[in-house]
């Protein structure tokens, strides 16, 4: 099957809408999702752009395989440029809006432009228009998508910001159907920025498969591993994410107030075993999806999704909070405002430590929860001390003079895994291209403390190069059929290689899939060059590198940054950080 793609090409400014088709052979190159997004973001990344000021699109882009009934596939990306790091990002996201999407007809949208007047972007199969959204704006997640669901329905697709979006908040996350959140980087506030409140997307046709029978031996042969292994089957639909808890605190590499020590013992109070025992009312999950790995709770009265484990380390040890009954809602109000739990914690951890220090008042201190929730407020509506928190927290400390108290890379607030303990996951944020990421950067826990695909221990250095490099790529081919990563820990890159042939008919072998992830993350990179984010920028905080562990399992380690870095460059062909003009033509990106 050669299937062009169908691209909406939407703008705001003018109220037109233009179709497009995009060559197989061009899509191919890039797989779809986030491949794709940057291939269609690269002309608009330039020195001095400002993604908020109106000029750069958001590219919504679902991958190959979705809406195939693909296990965990149901997911789509979104691309742009992000206002807290300045680089080529993307996100993604499950929920039904990319599969709407595909079953409307069309692949992608490339929304560009800034609306007069807020606006919901409604496609309903072959129409597309804008709804004047003002009786929206302002409303939070919930709300929104409860009036946009007493008209659309429950299976219509929907993809929505809340105030911290509308307000400019440079890590503002766009929320799909309450429940899914594209957090990372700041695209909430991009698609506050071109006043679209909402998407919605009702889709009544069907993706088009190319061999149904081979599709189906390829799917139960997927499933059974998926069911067979401990993380897909067991850990993840049992306790969620919050399952690493534990796991990370043996290791040694779970952060506590702003990544100052680790976590030691085992009674933490805030563990997976505990949220699930004492505040779970169900799992959740994506659409289409096995694993279910999300969770419903609820503490002092409030009842929503998540804390996953980013959010309930962010939003609670990191600041020194260890009651579950506070941080939950802290997650959920995060949810509401539309606001990346990650970053909101580390901005917050980082006004705590700048104030322990006495380098900068503030208004939060560590472990004192009482008032975390205001703050948060205050953050989305860009209140008083919010304000400037809302710039994140390297802004906010290079305002005061202690840029090395952000826990950050690139400007986005890092995740918790404390580097010392997991030298390859140190060199995945400082390489990550979306700035100091778990994802992008490759996922390196999964390798070091989870031992999927294999074990390589946490403190060792060497080698951590190419692994770091060969988990970047994969991760980049996942973001880009638009699948979910803990998918891929039960499932090899010739599985997708399969799947990819039956549903589309494209000859690419697992290798082959490498390889093009291998593209899209030099391309990423070149791009952000381009945009003057180099290899001066592949640091990170100086505590990581200079100030011992002095507990837990991983006492006394720093993270060896310029060896791990010297090894990826030379693994990726990056002379000083610089794709190799040898490189860029073999992976041809010359053209
Ligand atoms: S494993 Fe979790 S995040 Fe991934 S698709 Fe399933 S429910 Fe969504």
């Amino acid at each position: 099957m050669t299937k062009d793609w169908n691209a909406l090409n939407i703008d705001l400014s003018s109220g037109t809408v233009e179709r497009e088709t995009l060559s197989c052979e061009y899509v191919r190159r890039f797989i779809g999702g986030r491949g794709l997004g940057a291939a269609l973001i690269a002309p608009y990344a330039t020195e001095g752009v400002d993604p908020l000021d109106g000029s750069v699109p958001l590219v919504l882009a679902a991958g190959p395989l979705t809406a195939a009934g693909i296990p965990s596939g149901d997911r789509f990306s979104l691309s742009t440029i992000s206002p807290l790091t300045g680089t080529v990002m993307d996100t993604n996201s499950g929920g039904r809006l990319g599969r709407s999407l595909r079953r409307a007809g069309s692949d992608l949208m490339i929304i560009s432009g800034v609306s007069a007047d807020p606006v919901v972007l409604v496609v309903e199969d072959d129409e597309v228009r804008l709804e004047g959204a003002l009786d929206l704006w302002g409303c939070t997640v919930s709300e929104t998508i409860l009036r946009l669901t007493e008209r659309w329905g429950k299976t219509a697709g929907m993809s929505v910001i809340g105030p911290a979006g509308e307000n400019g908040v440079r890590y503002a996350s766009i929320m799909t159907e309450r429940m899914r959140a594209m957090g990372r980087g700041g695209a909430g506030a991009v698609m506050g920025s071109k006043n679209l409140k909402a998407m919605v997307v009702i889709g009544s046709g069907k993706v088009p498969v190319h061999d149904k029978e081979r599709l189906k031996v390829v799917l139960e042969e997927s499933n059974r591993w998926l069911r067979a292994h401990p993380v897909t089957s067991k850990a993840l639909p049992a306790l969620g994410t919050p399952m690493l808890v534990k796991i990370c605190t043996r290791a040694g590499i779970f952060p506590l107030r702003n990544f100052q020590s680790v976590a030691v013992g085992e009674d933490q109070a805030y563990t997976g075993e505990e949220l699930a025992k004492r505040f779970t009312v169900s799992s959740s999950g994506c659409t289409g999806c096995y694993i279910q790995c999300g969770r419903v709770t609820e503490a002092e009265g409030s009842r929503g999704e998540g804390p996953e484990y980013e959010s309930l380390w962010a939003l609670g040890p990191d600041l020194g909070i260890e009651d579950l009954a506070k941080i939950i809602p802290a997650a959920h109000r995060c949810n509401e405002l539309g606001m990346d739990t990650i970053s909101a914690g580390g901005t917050l951890a980082c006004a705590m430590e700048l104030a322990q220090r006495d380098v900068r008042p503030s208004t939060v201190r560590f472990g004192e929860a009482g008032s975390i929730m205001k703050v948060l407020e205050d953050i989305a509506y860009r209140r008083g001390e919010g304000d400037e928190m809302a710039e994140g927290s390297l802004i906010m400390a290079r305002n005061a003079g202690a840029q090395e108290y952000a826990m950050q890379v690139k400007g986005m607030e890092l995740p918790g895994y404390d580097p010392r303990g997991a030298q390859g996951q140190g060199l995945a944020y400082a390489t990550s291209n979306r700035g100091g990421c778990h994802l992008r950067g490759g996922y390196l826990i999964a390798r070091e403390i989870l031992g999927i695909p294999k074990k390589v221990h946490g403190t060792q250095v060497l080698g951590k190069g190419g692994h770091v490099a060969r988990a970047q790529d994969f991760g980049a081919v996942a973001d880009s059929l638009s699948v979910c990563r803990f998918a891929t820990f039960a499932l090899a890159p010739e599985y997708w290689s399969r799947m990819l042939h039956a549903v589309t008919g494209w000859e690419l072998g697992g290798e082959d899939l490498i390889r093009t992830g291998e593209r899209i993350i030099t391309l990423e990179r070149i791009l952000n060059l381009e945009m003057g984010v180099g290899p001066d920028s592949d640091r990170l905080p100086p505590r990581f590198t200079n100030e011992p562990l002095t507990e837990g399992a991983c006492t006394g380690e720093v993270v060896h940054l310029d060896d791990l870095l010297a090894e990826y460059y030379a693994h990726r062909e990056w002379p000083g950080g610089i794709p190799s003009e040898n490189k860029i033509k073999e992976l041809g990106l010359d053209e």
